[in-house]
């Protein structure tokens, strides 16, 4: 029943995102930790953490940030099935969160907590992080906020740690955790819309382009600039 909005939301017939309905076998007792990007109506970090069965989800507009003086606004939304940690693709426009959908980051989390239902109706729930991106411990902290919305505004926080940061890691790091693409790469193999989804990718450099191979195969030019980039 947990998982009766995230349905509701969705035609699994049209969208590839998982329902939710299949057995899950998990490797081990370890708890899931993911953030996707997902370039939506808007551009925003979807940070979900594994308890209880589901993938508690929060949408954080400006994503993670590694400064503890810095708070970034996460909704809580509905909550996903764990399926949905590795989905990576193209929500077809006109469904549900139409767009290109990334996993930006990967791992495993746990409580600093002795109770972790406590901590959510609180709406203060310490934890730590293992992905390849987030690491050390951080904080959601709920928030008073607006309107509907009220009781579903929350803060991510970075704890001060070791892990703690002034770089800002959503532009150092923009590339999938899982394909190593960049968003506009995964519209363009799913059949989405590379030129929307390329919006959530930070920009090129113009003046890496070679100026002889401006007129040739236009269509892979970005793809193949982000990757000349990062060599
Ligand atoms: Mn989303």
């Amino acid at each position: 029943m947990k998982l009766k909005e995230y349905r509701n939301k969705r035609h699994f017939g049209i969208s590839p995102e998982p329902s939710g309905k299949d057995q899950v076998s998990k490797k081990d007792a370890s708890l899931i930790y993911v953030v996707q990007k997902h370039r939506a109506s808007h551009l925003h970090y979807d940070f979900r953490l594994e308890w209880n069965g589901t993938l508690l989800s929060w949408a954080v507009p400006k994503g993670p940030s590694l400064d503890p003086s810095v708070k970034r606004l996460a909704m809580r939304v509905e909550d996903h099935p764990i399926e949905y940690s590795s989905f990576e693709g193209v929500i077809p426009k006109g469904e549900y969160g139409g767009g290109t959908v990334m996993v930006w980051d990967a791992g495993t989390w746990i409580p600093e907590v002795e109770d972790v239902d406590a901590a959510l109706q609180r709406g203060d729930l310490k934890f730590t992080v293992a992905g390849k991106k987030l690491r050390g411990s951080w904080v959601l902290v709920r928030t008073r906020g607006y309107g509907s919305n009220s009781d579903r505004s929350w803060l991510l926080i970075k704890h001060r740690d070791k892990y703690a940061s002034t770089d800002d890691i959503t532009a150092a790091a923009p590339r999938s955790s899982a394909s190593d693409r960049l968003l506009a790469e995964i519209a363009r193999d799913g059949g989405g819309d590379e030129a929307q989804a390329a919006t959530g990718d930070p920009l090129q450099k113009e003046a890496r382009r070679s100026p002889t191979k401006k007129s040739s195969g236009k269509k892979k030019e970005p793809a193949r600039r982000a990757r000349k980039q990062r060599a």
